[in-house]
């Protein structure tokens, strides 16, 4: 209780009321070395450990001065295998909406990158099922789709909509245990009869046919009934691989709208908007010493201001320029000592559907030459390794033709935006 009332304190007051307040205490190792709490579902200690962990470390400090890793799991308790199923299908129904609440239509940032994309999807929620259906937002990681998607949600309940809001995956899941546990009826159910769909990164359905299958006929339900279907994916429906026609083809019924990589201006604005929401204060010069020289995920940009604000409270000291320097060249250099040539190579061969050896071969198919130079430039971008060390590991004798390399995939990038949201893509993934 004490604790909780530490915690109430410093954190938002509606995650507070809606969510940490679940947590119990269970206990801490004897060597201070790990806290342990429990809550009712997984996806909320998942949530509250990617959002709370170092405020509740924090709290550990100023309560006792331990500094205790914090672990959150599921309040686990032995049950027959029928209560199970049927509090497992109740927790999905609420865990499927749990939707973060300061993902919202005002607290998102809106410039020239993300304009159609907001404007749609406040349309949407504002007359759901009538005018864009199903509306398809794709766009690189970490660019505020999710973010974007959860405002409809948390706008639509707020109207009093029902919603279900899921990541393919947990579609997926929720269809798989249905199945196993003859419970289809149920499944059906739920998710034919919401007014609102969401399902947060579509890509990953590629491949999966029963699946498929079955959205399928949730999506055709969902659609007969204008009931609204919102999606979310880090590329073009027609670029979604082993993702049958007929999906591909319904994805694209409604409106397609893209987030690109914010601009200058829309990243100052973000950084800004970030830092008052967390109670962080920043000169203009940091702020922009930020918004220059992190260019690729806003999440990424989130986790600077968090390390930022956490580092200067520990040294106890003002967030000046210096400390701002250094945490990022920190973090660069962490970052490029991490990623390593195969795991380069690993990662666009997977995404190019091409097999990891074809890179280092003498192959010379526009598709491999395409993945190459792709992986040359990720390598020179991402990694310490010098142009012999690159050239030498792909099996190339000559090192010139390294930077020519660089050069084509420079030259793509400015003229064939595709090309560019690939790249952007790939990057991403390698980085986080
Ligand atoms: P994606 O789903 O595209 O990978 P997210 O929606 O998870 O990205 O966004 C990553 C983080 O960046 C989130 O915390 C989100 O709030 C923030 N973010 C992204 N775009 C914006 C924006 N335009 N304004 C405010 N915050 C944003
Ligand atoms: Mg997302």
């Amino acid at each position: 209780k004490e604790f909780l009332t530490i915690i109430k304190k410093e954190a938002n007051p509606t995650d507070y009321k809606r969510y940490l307040k679940q947590l119990i205490y269970k206990k801490i190792t004897s060597d201070d070395k790990l806290a342990v709490f429990e809550v009712s579902n997984r996806y909320l200690a998942s949530w509250i450990k990617s959002k709370y962990k170092p405020l509740i470390q924090h709290c550990f400090e100023i309560y006792d001065g331990t500094k205790p890793d914090i672990e959150i799991k599921l309040a686990g308790e032995k049950k027959s295998k029928k209560e199970i199923i049927s509090e497992k299908a109740k927790k999905e129904e609420t865990e499927s909406t749990i939707l973060n609440p300061s993902y919202t239509f005002d607290s998102f940032v809106v410039g020239s990158s993300n304009q159609m994309a907001y404007n749609a999807s406040v349309a949407v929620s504002e007359k759901p099922g009538i005018l864009y259906n199903p509306l398809f937002i794709y766009g690189g990681t970490g660019l505020g789709k999710t973010h974007l998607l959860q405002s409809i949600g948390n706008d639509a309940i707020e109207k009093g909509k029902t919603v279900i809001y899921v990541t393919i995956e947990q579609f997926m899941n929720d269809f798989t245990f249905s199945i196993k546990n003859k419970n289809m009826e149920h499944f059906r159910s739920k998710y034919r009869k919401c007014d609102v769909l969401l399902i947060d990164d579509i890509q990953f359905l590629s491949g999966k046919e029963q699946t498929q299958e079955e959205f399928f006929h949730t999506f055709n339900e969902l659609h007969n009934a204008k009931k609204q279907i919102v999606m979310t994916s880090d590329r073009l429906p027609s670029q979604i691989a082993g993702l049958v026609d007929r999906l591909k083809s319904r994805f694209e019924w409604g409106l397609t709208a893209d987030i690109q990589i914010p601009g200058l201006e829309t990243k100052i604005a973000i950084i800004e908007k970030k830092s008052e929401l967390n109670g962080i204060h920043l000169s203009r010069e940091i702020v922009n010493y930020i918004a220059t020289n992190l260019d690729n995920s806003i999440r990424e940009i989130e986790g600077v201001l968090i390390k930022l604000n956490a580092s200067a409270s520990l040294l106890n000291q003002e967030i000046n320029l210096e400390l701002a320097q250094n945490l990022l060249k920190e973090q660069i250099k962490e970052k490029k000592e991490n990623i390593k040539l195969p795991d380069i190579i690993s990662l666009v061969a997977n995404e190019l559907n091409i097999k990891p050896s074809d890179i280092k071969s003498k192959k010379r198919t526009a598709t491999v030459a395409n993945a190459r130079r792709i992986v040359i430039y990720l390598a020179r971008e991402l990694t310490h390794n010098s142009m012999p060390d690159i050239a030498k590991f792909l099996g190339m004798k000559d090192h010139s033709s390294i930077s020519k390399n660089i050069q084509k995939t420079n030259e793509l990038m400015e003229t064939d935006e595709n090309f560019k949201l690939i790249i952007q893509n790939l990057k991403n993934k390698i980085i986080h």
